[in-house]
């Protein structure tokens, strides 16, 4: 064999699973089809200006994250430096004008002085996410250790056995009432899935408990700086990873992986891991893969995308008198949390603006919002461009009700679509979460690191635990603990 391990695609979590890898002396080759390594976590630039392809915030750093061990590991917290934001988001509706600090006790005090009849149902909001969390983090990793629980399971683990099938709609109906209430804990929804009564508290939880608790971070010279570092680790530990290499077969014997098939080259691994999409892996990767796995992962359904407007600007909007790093907008007509869900009228749509420039990082900001591959196909070329322009113009009017004069001082503007992704991702409909998180894909029921066939193996936001940044971290760890058992 060539190599221990070949890792397709240079996402998070092929990184992370590399770099792992790579630093217990496996000798690793990653294979990525892009110009550079970082899948969604990539800059590009334009003129000047560095645009961060994905990161707004990043959860972290307690005790109980396990991504604090993986980045002691790898040596990050010496090489890369992370910028504590001030507050985790602010909400505008209409009037309502809100501040939501990060910190639990300030964010009680604040919810509950505002909505002083819902304190009961705040308290118990933060209660069952952290509890859940807390009995998260006590599930033993093996599989057939979680089986053996599986009787003591109600008592060991109460809050997941109540909550893993009721979404995070149904649990916020049962404890508050106020439906401005919702909306305000429920803005991010879209860090997660585009629909609040669909996604599961088993995955909602841990990662809005750790923003809420531990805090929310950028990382400085954005997600980039980490998928380089990850990249030159994976380096010097002896690994290779090679660009512009897009994988077009994996190569089997015996039902087991052996390898894979570029358009130029061959190579042996023992060890295949998937980073790419697992449905890439059973559609167009491995020929005759087992027929009734490929019908259950195509059954599956595949998480949102993304409408992101880059601007380079030249003001900042720091001096055009805004104060928050990430402001979620909600247009009068979104009136309870059932109006969250994926709506196509973009004089509707909610949407966050994100400014780098309050942690100085440039003079940019980006207007996001989820999308879905449908609203983009079957157009031509001509009628793409025009409607990217005509959407992009019509929220750049509604930021402009927010931030006064954005327009005037724009100096470069490019739009991405759920399109954009699919190229420099090879993401089924441009997801940048893999399968949706919702209660029957997620949790328990998600599609585990080691993959159907022998030597197969995944790390990526398709797989265990999800997607985010976070989640693709642990994901790659995940695949690094199955492979190094
Ligand atoms: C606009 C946007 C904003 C986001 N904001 C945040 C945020 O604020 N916080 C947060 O935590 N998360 C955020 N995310 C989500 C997060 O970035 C992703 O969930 C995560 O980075 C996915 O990592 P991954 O390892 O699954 O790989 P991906 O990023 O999906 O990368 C897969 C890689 O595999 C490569 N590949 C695929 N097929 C092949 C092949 N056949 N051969 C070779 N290479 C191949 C692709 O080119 C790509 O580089 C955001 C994502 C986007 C798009």
């Amino acid at each position: 064999m060539e190599y221990d391990v070949i890792i397709i695609g240079s996402g998070l979590a092929g990184l992370t699973s590399g770099a792992l890898l790579a630093k217990k002396s496996k000798k690793v080759l990653m294979l990525e089809q892009h110009h550079i390594v970082g899948g969604c976590a990539t800059a590009f630039k334009r003129k000047n200006f560095n645009f961060d392809v994905s990161l707004h915030e990043l959860d972290g750093f307690g005790n109980d994250d396990l991504k604090t061990e993986i980045f002691k590991e790898l040596n990050i917290f010496d090489n890369i430096e992370f910028i504590k934001l001030n507050e985790f988001y602010r909400v505008k509706k209409g009037d309502l004008d809100i501040v939501l600090p990060y910190d639990i006790k300030k964010v009680k005090e604040l919810l509950v002085k505002r909505f002083p009849n819902e304190k009961k149902g705040i308290d118990k909001f933060f209660d069952v996410i952290i509890k859940i969390t807390q009995e998260e983090n006590k599930i033993p990793f093996k599989r057939w250790k979680i089986y053996l629980l599986y009787p003591l399971f109600p008592l060991l683990f109460p809050r997941i056995t109540k909550y893993q099938k009721t979404p995070y709609g149904k649990f916020i109906d049962s404890i508050i009432i106020d439906d401005t209430l919702k909306i305000i804990l429920s803005a991010n929804i879209g860090f997660y899935h585009d629909n609040p009564y669909e996604l599961s508290m088993l995955y909602y939880s841990p990662a809005q408990s750790s923003y809420f608790k531990n805090g929310c971070y950028y990382i400085k010279g954005g997600g980039q700086t980490l998928s380089d570092y990850l990249a030159n680790v994976i380096k010097d530990n002896g690994g290779e990873v090679l660009v512009k290499s897009k994988v077009e077969k994996i190569i089997t014997e015996k039902n087991k992986v052996v390898g894979v098939k570029t358009n130029k080259e061959e190579f042996l691994a023992k060890i295949v891991i998937a980073n790419s999409s697992i449905p890439q892996v059973v559609n167009h990767l491995i020929d005759n893969p087992p027929l009734k796995i490929k019908e259950k992962i195509n059954r599956l359904k595949i998480g949102p995308s993304f409408f992101i407007i880059y601007l380079g600007l030249k003001k900042g909007l720091k001096e055009l008198g805004n104060k928050n790093y990430l402001t979620f907008v909600f247009d009068k007509s979104i009136k309870k949390l059932s109006d969250l869900k994926m709506i196509n009228d973009y004089n509707q749509k909610f949407f966050s603006i994100t400014d780098y420039s309050q942690i100085n990082e440039g003079k940019i900001c980006t207007i996001s919002t989820l999308d879905q591959l449908s609203n983009w196909e079957n157009l031509t070329k001509n009628e793409y461009k025009k409607k990217k322009i005509e959407l992009a113009e019509t929220l750049l009017k509604r930021a402009e009700e927010i931030i006064p004069r954005i327009k005037d001082n724009i100096e470069v503007m490019e739009v991405a679509t759920p399109k954009t992704m699919i190229r420099y991702t090879l993401n089924e409909n441009g997801t940048a979460y893999g399968f949706a998180q919702i209660q029957e894909q997620a949790g328990f029921k998600r599609i585990r690191n080691k993959g159907f066939m022998k030597n197969l193996y995944f790390a990526s936001a398709w797989s265990f635990p999800g997607g985010g940044y976070s989640g693709a971290i642990l994901s790659g760890y995940y695949c690094y603990k199955e492979i190094i058992g």
